[in-house]
């Protein structure tokens, strides 16, 4: 059976419970699951029919690494109910986000049915905490599957908080970046015959249509249209796939503007590795390659629903193409010439995500007026080795930057680790003899992450790095999936940081 679609509601439902749900789950750090230490779960109504002799065993016996009680009860209105508790591993040392997301998903992905409409209840010290462990819970139910065997039932997770210090949570803005985030998730899990360039630019005209807001345009330059106009990364590399590439700029200008952020989003619809073709095993969950253009939709559909960041300029880029292969298909030996004017030499063609995140960098720093250009992209196997296969890594030149990114991926639980920033190093990497740079390193031992974001950085306009204006890389190749499923890495993370700037 297919798993149900399943609907995120956040709300004070301790204060106001559902009514007919038969499955409360309650998930805490060890240690907090003491109920006479929770006013909120035992003044609620929700959890009414736990008699107070009956709530003494849920204190969870110490010392156990994921314990858990389950207890039947009678509801309100005589019917059975099934209530758990159960414990989360919530150490954290310095580089680890406000709570340990991770294991609160592990937990939410145990305890909670898998069918039907369910409570959860997440026991947190504030509403900072809510805010993550929100997001950590809702990406546990993917929205896509193409699985048969009936029709998918529809049913609710209420999700609720728990809050020690008594802060007020904003169900609002979580529901609408856990949303977004959702979404994200949908598109990167999505597979590649169903998400090709052509039906990415339609999603991407839909979700304006569907913004309806005045301030909100969407411009989109397509196929030939970026050969002529210069795009020579985007057109290289998508040309000799049945659909054509893209390049999509959705901005959110709101009335008054005081500052401009720019996000653009690596697009590979599908990559192959082009001529320089992938090994079956590394080619499978290439559909992920989008990871990062879903992200940058995913922050913008979040900036603007919330109205978090009201005088904040957003331009959404989205790169879009795949890399295919056929007898137009760009080739080793191919001298590339990129919207920065600056040409390339094409020595990989399996590293296209930064041909197509050069021309994006380039033509957002040119006409956009950006303040900050930031780009993410599910871009090298080396971030796996740089910061694994939960932190994303990034590069910039900026110290405050670096620190605000950071700080937004612990906020949200979309965690970060900085890489090296050393440009006189690492662009010797990219030397040519016939053209401006190379596409790939020369020594894949030689902190080619950190490189790959600096060749991205080489085609931002002069202008924009002559007025000291920063720019920031993501890299997401790791944290983008897990265990085959997409997590949506990037799209809060992007959202925090544009409401932060
Ligand atoms: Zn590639």
């Amino acid at each position: 059976m297919p798993a149900p679609i399943t609907h995120v509601a956040f709300g004070p439902h301790l204060a106001s419970a559902p009514e007919g749900v038969r499955a409360k789950v309650v998930l805490g750090p060890k240690g907090s699951l003491k109920l006479d230490a929770i006013p909120a779960l035992t003044e609620s109504s929700a959890f009414s029919s736990l008699a107070v002799e009956a709530a003494a065993p849920l204190h969870l016996p110490e010392g156990e690494r994921t314990a858990s009680v389950t207890l039947w009860t009678t509801g309100e209105d005589g019917a059975a109910e099934r209530v758990t508790l159960a414990h989360f591993c919530n150490k954290k040392s310095r580089n680890m986000g406000v709570l340990r997301s991770d294991k609160l998903r592990a937990a939410a992905e145990t305890h909670v049915p898998a069918t039907g409409d369910a409570l959860v209840v997440v026991v947190v010290e504030n509403a900072a905490e809510a805010f993550a462990a929100g997001l950590a819970v809702a990406k546990n139910w993917p929205l896509y599957t193409r699985k048969t065997g009936g029709e998918r039932d529809e049913r609710t997770v209420y999700v609720d908080f728990a809050v020690a210090d008594g802060s007020e949570v904003d169900y609002d803005e979580l529901t609408k970046v856990a949303k977004a985030v959702r979404d994200t998730q949908r598109r990167v899990d999505t597979a590649p015959c169903e998400l090709t360039t052509s039906i990415y630019v339609e999603e991407a005209k839909a979700l304006v249509e569907r913004l309806d807001d005045p301030n909100v345009s969407i411009t989109i330059i397509q196929g030939e249209d970026l050969r002529e106009q210069g795009f020579g990364g985007l057109w290289g590399v998508g040309k000799a796939a049945e659909f054509p590439p893209a390049l999509v700029v959705l901005s959110h200008v709101p009335e008054t503007v005081e500052k401009t952020v720019a996000l653009v989003g690596k697009g590979i619809v599908y990559d192959c590795g082009g001529l320089s073709l992938k090994p079956t095993a590394s080619m499978t969950t290439m559909k992920s390659d989008m990871g990062g253009s879903a992200a940058v939709l995913g922050a913008f559909e979040a900036l603007v629903t919330t109205g978090a960041a009201p005088t904040t300029a957003v331009h959404a880029l989205l790169c879009l193409a795949e890399n295919a292969i056929d007898a137009k298909a760009y080739k080793n030996d191919d001298i590339l010439t990129l919207y920065s004017g600056k040409t390339v030499e094409i020595v990989n063609t399996d590293a296209e995500g930064r041909l197509v995140l050069g021309d994006g960098v380039a033509y957002a720093s040119k006409h956009l007026n950006p303040d900050v250009v930031v780009d993410i992209a599910t871009l090298t196997g080396a971030q796996f080795i740089t910061t694994g296969t939960v932190h994303a890594a990034v590069l910039t030149a900026d110290e405050e930057v670096e620190a605000k990114i950071v700080a937004a991926g612990k906020t949200t639980g979309d965690l970060t680790y900085p890489m090296i920033y050393a440009k006189e190093l690492l662009m010797p990497q990219f030397e040519s003899k016939v053209a401006d740079m190379t596409n790939s390193v020369k020594d894949r031992m030689c902190a080619s992450s950190a490189a790959a974001g600096h060749f991205v950085e080489a085609h931002l306009d002069a202008e924009f790095t002559g007025a000291g204006k920063p720019f920031l890389h993501v890299d997401i190749a790791g944290p983008s999936m897990s265990a085959g499923r997409a997590t949506g890495h990037g799209a809060a993370l992007l959202y925090q940081f544009t409401k932060n700037f």
